[in-house]
């Protein structure tokens, strides 16, 4: 066996606890030599000797701020070893394999490493093989390659015979190194492959070409780095999360541009949390498992719908892996048995009449409608169209110009599309949890099987909640609005951020909370699978972004993404073994099929013949 401590020094206070790990450890106490010990070098904090430490778990249950893991390992897992960043730091086996010509899609949990992967894939970190304290030389990181599919790769790497273009997964940063520059001058500088034309249109561009790089929404940012990237001459092009902060037709361009645009014989990979767009951009690809901020490794390439399949039923026969207890199954059909039958049995609840709200130069009209008790309605549409107005409206935070609607009259529990990180009167997210509703923490309790647990929020229920990552605060605001006794629940755009597997997480928990309470959901958001699975009916929103918005009255699911999916002039089918929603190539033979029919979101499952 192979342990594998880490400690995570961000969490862990040695002056505030008594160093109980050091005290309780046996070997220590027991031994002539420490399994566990306070360095000098790391801050007078704890560092765990991994090969005297015999994983008896006692340091784990007395440090009060969970800032220690340690997990066992087979030992011929060991030889896979790629990285560490450091003592008791996370560990990083394989890689996922390029494959030259190919788009090779990567899936997987936050914190499983698929930055570090692609930052080693890409020359940005040479790999240490385990040994940080001496950098390794390119010779020696080559002859570790030697008689694996990596070696051909990292030998054309390093001896710069491609070139690489890598896309990174924080944008934030673009505008701080280049925010005086107009988008059309970067585009035109720097163009070595003559199609910035292509990437303009492809990805609706026009609108803000002549704008400052510092004046860019976040949308619009995510699309320049696409665009940079897919204009460079490369023979690596690397994608690392490429649809944050775009909506859902924003992601089907990007998916298309980057099928479209990538050159043939390039090596790309992309990472990508949502399952539609990987599903329709990869050719083959890779899911990263293990365990986040401990150890991660990644499968062999699957094709991609075969993959995403095993993925969705927690099971990787190559690997022979089980990554998840739970199979993640979708209804075939149009109408859902379940949102039926709620629709025969259920009371209308919340009602609203014809509403017009005018904000500024922007103007909502919504058609009048209702929802059942028990129901899950999804709204859908661009950014910019008024989705979060008409939640407002619910939520009674502005009122109608016209109309009225009832839903002031019940209790109402709204998480915000964006997010305060400061919360006066609560520091770990525990704490805030407790105050909001303490039964929910209770292990025993169907709120914390159904939300707590469920969204993984008991792993870092000990965090101060300034202190979590982009995915971590989603959630703890998710869970926060979710455990709330309350009639009827708001939530706005609760996937951003979030990691496929939490993705998952956080649509049944909204749809096992609505079932339960019989109580209403609207849920706002841009992931087609998290809409498809807890949604009984949605709202589409349709109009023109940032002038004027309609919204539709609420329809089954499967007729609004009908008519959503028209709109866009896409069309999908639906996977015959899992149900899920797959986008149909432009022009193939069931695109052509399904738009003479008039059926876009198609649901009778189909067998194709691509894969
Ligand atoms: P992913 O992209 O799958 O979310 P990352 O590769 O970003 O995962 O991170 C994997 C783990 O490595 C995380 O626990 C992260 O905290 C840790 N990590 C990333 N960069 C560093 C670094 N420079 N030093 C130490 N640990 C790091
Ligand atoms: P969505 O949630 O669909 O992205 P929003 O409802 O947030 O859209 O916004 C719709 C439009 O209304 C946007 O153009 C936005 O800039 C504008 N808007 C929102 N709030 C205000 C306000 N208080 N004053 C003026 N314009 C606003
Ligand atoms: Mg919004």
């Amino acid at each position: 066996m192979v342990r594998v401590a880490v400690v995570d020094y961000e969490l862990c206070k040695p002056d505030k606890c008594g160093t109980p790990c050091v005290r309780f450890c046996p070997i220590n106490r027991t031994r002539p030599y420490k399994a566990i010990e306070l360095r000098p070098e790391r801050g007078n904090k704890p560092v765990v000797n991994e090969s005297f430490c015999i994983a008896c778990g006692i340091c784990i249950k007395k440090c009060p701020y969970k800032a220690i893991k340690i997990v066992n390992l087979p030992d011929e897992v060991e030889r896979k070893l790629i990285h560490r960043y450091g003592p008791n730091a996370f560990k990083l086996y394989g890689l996922p394999t390029p494959s030259l010509g190919k788009i090779v899609g990567v899936l997987g949990r936050n914190g499983i490493g698929k930055t570090t992967a692609m930052r080693i894939l890409s020359g940005e970190l040479v790999p240490n093989f385990g040994n940080y304290s001496a950098k390794p030389s390119i010779d020696e990181v080559l002859s570790r390659f030697r008689g694996t599919e990596l070696y051909d790769y990292f030998n054309k790497l390093y001896s710069k015979e491609i070139k690489v273009v890598h896309k990174p997964q924080n944008i934030e940063i673009i505008p701080r190194v280049a925010g005086k520059a107009v988008v059309r001058d970067v585009l035109s500088r720097l163009d070595e492959r003559g199609v910035s034309k292509d990437v303009i249109s492809l990805l609706y561009m026009d609108r803000f070409l002549d704008k400052r790089i510092a004046e860019l929404s976040g949308g619009e940012l995510q699309k320049l780095a696409i665009a940079v990237a897919l204009c460079r001459n490369a023979n690596v092009y690397i994608f690392d999360e490429p649809t944050s902060y775009l909506d859902i037709r924003e992601r089907l361009r990007v998916a298309t541009a980057i099928r479209d645009l990538i050159p043939h014989n390039a090596y790309t990979f992309v990472v990508e949390h949502d399952l539609v767009v990987l599903d329709y951009v990869s050719d083959v690809m890779v899911i990263g498992y293990g365990e986040p901020g401990v150890y991660g490794m990644f499968s062999k390439p699957y094709a991609t719908g075969t993959g995403i399949n095993f993925y969705l039923e927690g099971y990787l026969p190559s690997e022979n892996m089980r990554i998840r207890d739970e199979k993640i199954v979708f209804s075939l059909h149009e109408v859902k048995e379940d949102s039926e039958y709620l629709m025969k049995t259920g009371a209308p609840m919340v009602e609203w009449s014809h509403l017009k709200k005018r904000l500024g130069s922007f103007m909502l009209e919504v058609e009048p409608g209702y929802a059942y008790q028990g129901e899950v309605i999804g709204i859908l549409g661009p950014n910019a169209i008024g989705k979060t107005t008409f939640v407002k409206l619910l939520a009674g935070i502005l009122k109608p110009d016209e109309g009225y609607t009832t839903a002031s009259m019940f209790r109402i529990s709204y998480k915000p599309q964006y997010l305060e990180r400061s919360i006066p009167k609560c520091e770990t997210v525990e704490d805030c949890l407790a105050k909001v509703n303490k039964e929910a923490l209770s292990p025993s309790s169907w709120l914390f099987h159904e939300v707590v647990r469920r969204l993984n929020i008991d792993r870092f229920l000990h965090r101060r909640v300034e202190e979590l990552s982009g995915g971590e605060l989603q959630k703890f605001y998710v869970a926060a609005c979710l455990i709330k006794d309350a009639d009827v629940y708001l939530l706005d755009e609760p996937s951003t951020h979030v990691d496929v597997e939490d993705q998952l997480g956080v649509a049944r928990a909204i749809k096992r909370i609505a079932r339960i309470r019989k109580a209403v959901v609207f849920v706002v958001d841009h992931n087609l699978v998290l809409l498809d699975y807890a949604v009984d009916r949605a709202m589409v929103f349709l109009g023109e972004p940032t002038k004027m918005g309609l919204a539709l009255s609420p329809r089954p699911i499967g007729e609004s993404l009908n008519e959503f999916l028209k709109e866009l002039g896409v069309t999908f089918r639906r996977d015959p073994r899992t149900g899920r929603p797959r986008m149909n190539k432009p022009g193939s033979y069931l695109d052509r099929y399904q738009k003479s029919i008039g059926a876009y979101f198609y649901s009778k499952p189909i067998e194709t013949e691509e894969e």
